[in-house]
């Protein structure tokens, strides 16, 4: 006799993130935002009831084939190419490899995904492929848009031609794409198609892990000394970040005798790893500008850690040229560090002027440094700054808000596509949305 207490099976439903790996130590090489909202928007959906299969491509031989993160939630290695790290823009021809070893693997294991939800424009194409043979629902992030990303650099990769065509194609394709912010959605309609469906969901952070926290424990904890001015940067090396911007910032507080400086940049591999040739233009920038001695390099931190960072900061900079949503931000503004940022992208979004930090034009090293000053002398509008912007933070982009809207909205697909509706009338839920 049947159960009627029996729990329903639980949906899977597959996550694709070709060159970010979930399962990855983030702040090295190419690991960074990506890998983060994969795997947290991972977790919390099967915390959420899924069952959830994020695939990435086997970049090192020794690694696992499969990690389980939780009960319901892994991260299958499939292999696309070399087991050898592959810069991204070199990854293309490997795509079809990747999609007939998810194929493969879906056989093998006797899975059907109903949803795929893909992540950046390779895996776009991947996930058009399986379109093609099977009725897939498909959701799309790009993370990184070509028509923005290539205004911002001088040598555009020989991919570009394919990315620009795949992302104006998902657009079209894709059941429905997230855009992280409603500057997103507007480039995306401005510069890439007025087709498709779009809603807003921005990425998220553990608020139980970004909180407040003492400035002076924080300082105690990472042997600071209290009286430094501690000017944080947090992310990966590459040049898109701006690095040099803000080093070239700090040389010139220096010059206007701001005493007692610290340069703390966090993030970046050990010697010999792709992203060594941006490390060491930047440390030779140091040396050239004599700031050695108030410079520290720390290298990789883990989220375990980077809260005290963020906390024993006067103030966080991220002086990116191009940044789609930036959750360094939102990082640092959870743990209270008041930011001066790039006026960009996704930090439009999230970082709202005067109340939570600062927004300055893209390379302008004197407004940098003229937002730093600010901070850095009023300590009463910075008090109220740091609660403020974990208040923003708590209240905007918790994970467990963000990925509430993705199973929302993957439910009303599924639900969709069982009783194939043709006009789509999906309101997003007003849960944690922008304020
Ligand atoms: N990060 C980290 N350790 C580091 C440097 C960076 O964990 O040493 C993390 C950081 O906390 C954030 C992510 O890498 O979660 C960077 O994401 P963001 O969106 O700011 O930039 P992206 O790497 O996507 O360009």
């Amino acid at each position: 006799m049947l159960s009627l207490n029996r729990q329903a099976p639980r949906q899977a439903i597959a996550l694709i993130s070709d060159h970010a790996d979930p399962a990855a130590d983030v702040g090295m090489e190419e690991a960074g935002g990506q890998n983060v909202y994969v795997r947290n928007v991972g977790e919390t959906l099967a915390a959420l009831g899924w069952q959830v299969d994020m695939f990435t491509r086997k970049v090192h031989s020794d690694d696992p084939v499969i990690v389980q993160h939780s009960p319901y939630c892994r991260t299958i290695r499939l292999k696309a190419g070399a087991e050898e790290y592959i810069p991204r823009d070199r990854l293309f021809d490997h795509m079809p490899e990747f999609v007939a070893s998810f194929k493969s693997f879906q056989t093998a294991q006797g899975l059907n995904y109903p949803l795929v939800h893909t992540n950046y424009w390779l895996s776009a194409w991947a996930g058009m492929e399986l379109q093609k043979t099977s009725g897939i629902q498909l959701v799309h992030t790009y993370h990184s848009l070509a028509v923005v990303k290539y205004q911002s650099l001088r040598d555009i990769p020989p991919s570009a031609h394919n990315r620009l065509r795949i992302e104006h194609e998902i657009l079209e394709k894709a059941n429905c794409i997230v855009a992280t912010s409603p500057q997103e959605q507007e480039t995306l309609r401005s510069l890439v198609s007025t087709a498709g469906q779009i809603e807003v969901i921005p990425c998220g952070t553990d608020t139980d892990n970004f909180c407040l926290i003492s400035k002076a424990h924080a300082r105690a904890r990472l042997n600071l000394d209290r009286q430094e001015k501690v000017i944080l940067y947090v992310g990966r090396f590459d040049p898109r970040k701006g690095i040099e911007t803000l080093v070239r910032v700090v040389a010139l507080l220096k010059q206007q005798n701001v005493q007692n400086l610290k340069l703390i940049i966090v993030g970046g591999s050990s010697a010999n790893m792709p992203d060594g040739e941006e490390r060491e233009r930047i440390e030779n920038i140091v040396n050239e500008l004599g700031l050695q001695s108030l410079t520290v390099f720390a290298g990789r931190v883990g989220h375990d850690i980077l809260p005290l960072y963020y906390a024993a900061a006067d103030v966080c900079v991220i002086p990116s040229h191009y940044e789609p949503f930036g959750l360094v931000a939102i990082e640092a503004m959870a743990c209270g560090a008041p930011v001066v940022a790039s006026n960009v992208g996704g930090l439009k979004y999230t970082v709202i002027p005067e109340e939570t930090g600062l927004l300055v034009e893209p390379r302008d090293i004197e407004a940098f440094a003229r937002g730093i000053q600010r901070i850095l002398t009023d300590e009463l509008w910075v008090r109220k700054m740091r609660k403020q912007a974990s208040i923003n933070v708590y209240q905007r982009f918790s994970w467990t808000g963000v990925t509430m809207q993705l199973h929302e909205l993957y439910r009303h697909i599924l639900a969709r596509s069982i009783m194939h509706e043709q006009d789509w009338s999906y309101k997003m839920p007003s849960i944690n949305k922008s304020a």
